[in-house]
């Protein structure tokens, strides 16, 4: 998911719409605003795609100086509208809205707790046990009763929290999920998932919020606090450099399409093709990473598929009988450049592999002699249970079978994927101790879902 939010702008609920739309690559499923004006909030969620959720009637009917916004990708709860944030209550506090981006592993257990206690929920959204757990604290203040709330709960969370007069931003004591820190020249406050969405309005990129900070932003003042148990290690998501967040954002110090980049060099390095004529990338999840494994290599990049812009990341699914043309509606072969080529084909990941099966048999039918896979992340072997919508462990191609095997199924002559110390390398951080890397490692930081999980990280 995506999050957006600002504080002392009289444009507040526009702006929320244009950073919206610079994060809509973390979730297509639904977008919503909620924005205050002082005296009490305003929400507007549906199903869909920014653009097309909001207009100049809509967004006028989010009058304010504050607002926060989400743009959801399913990953706790059904792909439903009472599922899409932010969520936005009414308790005897006052009114909240919530714009959430993680996971909370022990939210079914916490559920059921509070269930038993009366509590009525009215999403499957994990993001709803912070909200009663705040509703029922008996603490005085708004903030108290927000760090006892987020210290029952377990995960990754970067959380937007909006109330009448103030915004809190918090991020997770791991720093799983990215939270930035920007200001606007006429001094407005605002915090995004990515720099890229103050790219789009101008604003300066003042800082990251540290893993475990909660920020209170009212009337202009921001106080900073760090409410929570510091963990013995960080664990940033190392599949948001991979592939999740935008090339153009600065994400966890560096910027990202850079680091795509030592990832595909690191790539030639470890799994060279060095008979190949040419090396092409998946667009657009492979680019920066081919254009690394062609600069180190010195195998000239070429643009081999042609992706349309037409189709989203999330598509409906004709009939069975013609559903074998999903990846041709998004994906074309370039018959011109491939033609009795070898070609190295770049991309960031194989998940179920059947994507990656269609992707080479395509560039095989448009005539080239030879396809050499590589990958700019090593096998995905575990779920992610932290925000990234993963299949289960069964669904997983690299789970359960080798890299040969997997070569075999998607029709590759020959597959290679990056190493993990080399992606640690490539992130900056070759021992990987600041990173999560779970679903490559299955070294999974929190939660019960793992064996190889530390008591002492419980
Ligand atoms: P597969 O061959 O496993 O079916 O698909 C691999 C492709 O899926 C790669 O091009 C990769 O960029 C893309 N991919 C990796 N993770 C995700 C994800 O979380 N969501 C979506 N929509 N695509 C992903
Ligand atoms: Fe990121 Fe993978 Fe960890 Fe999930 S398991 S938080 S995708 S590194
Ligand atoms: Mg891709």
């Amino acid at each position: 998911c995506g999050i957006f939010g600002i504080t002392g702008h009289a444009e507040a609920s526009n702006l929320t719409y244009l950073g919206l739309h610079a994060l809509q690559h973390r979730g297509q499923e639904s977008a919503g605003i909620v924005a205050s004006d002082g005296h009490g909030l305003r929400a507007h969620r549906q199903m869909g795609l920014v653009a097309d959720i909001f207009d100049a009637p809509v967004l006028a009917g989010l009058p304010g100086q504050s607002a926060i916004g989400h743009v959801r990708y399913s990953t706790a709860g059904g792909s439903q509208l009472k599922n899409a944030q932010p969520l936005f209550v009414a308790y005897a506090g006052g009114q909240v809205a919530v714009a959430h981006n993680g996971n909370l592993v022990n939210a079914g257990a916490l559920k059921e707790k509070l269930e038993a206690d009366g509590a009525i929920f009215q999403s499957d959204a994990d993001t709803e046990v912070i909200m009663h757990l705040l509703a029922r604290s008996k603490q005085v203040s708004f903030e108290q009763k927000l760090v006892e709330a987020l210290r029952k709960v377990e995960g990754a969370y970067s959380l937007l929290v909006l109330t009448q007069n103030k915004l809190v931003a918090v991020r997770d004591p791991l720093g799983i999920r990215p939270l930035v820190l920007g200001r606007m020249k006429e001094g407005a406050y605002v915090v995004a998932s990515e720099t890229t969405a103050l790219d789009l309005i101008e604003a300066d990129v003042v800082r990251e919020l540290e893993p475990g900070e909660l920020l209170v932003i009212e009337n202009g003042v921001l106080r900073t606090s760090r409410p929570f148990a510091e963990p013995p290690r960080l664990g940033r998501c190392i599949f948001e450099q991979v592939y999740f967040a935008r090339p153009d954002s600065v994400l966890f110090g560096n910027s990202v399409y850079e680091v795509r980049k030592q990832m595909g060099m690191q790539l030639a390095r470890e799994q060279p093709a060095p008979d190949a004529d040419l090396v092409i990338a998946v667009p657009d999840s492979g680019v920066a990473a081919a254009i690394g494994f062609s600069q180190q290599s010195g195998i000239p990049y070429d643009v081999g598929l042609i992706r349309s812009h037409y189709v989203g990341r999330t598509f409906i699914e004709p009939q069975q009988s013609i559903r074998h043309f999903g990846v041709k509606l998004k994906l074309s072969a370039v018959r011109h450049v491939l033609k009795g080529k070898r070609v190295v084909v770049v991309d960031d990941s194989i998940v179920r592999g059947t994507t990656s099966r269609k992707i080479v048999k395509m560039i095989k039918a448009a005539g080239a002699l030879e396809v050499h896979l590589r990958i700019s992340s090593p096998p995905t072997k575990w779920p992610c249970f932290y925000g990234i919508d993963t299949p289960s462990r069964q669904e997983l191609i690299a789970a359960t079978h080798s890299t040969d095997e997997i070569a075999k199924y998607v029709t590759a002559d020959t597959l290679g994927y990056i190493s993990l110390e080399g992606l640690g390398t490539a992130v900056g951080d070759p021992s990987r101790g600041s990173f999560c890397t779970a679903c490559f490692s299955g070294e999974y930081l929190i939660g019960e879902l793992s064996p190889s999980m530390p008591e002492a990280n419980k």
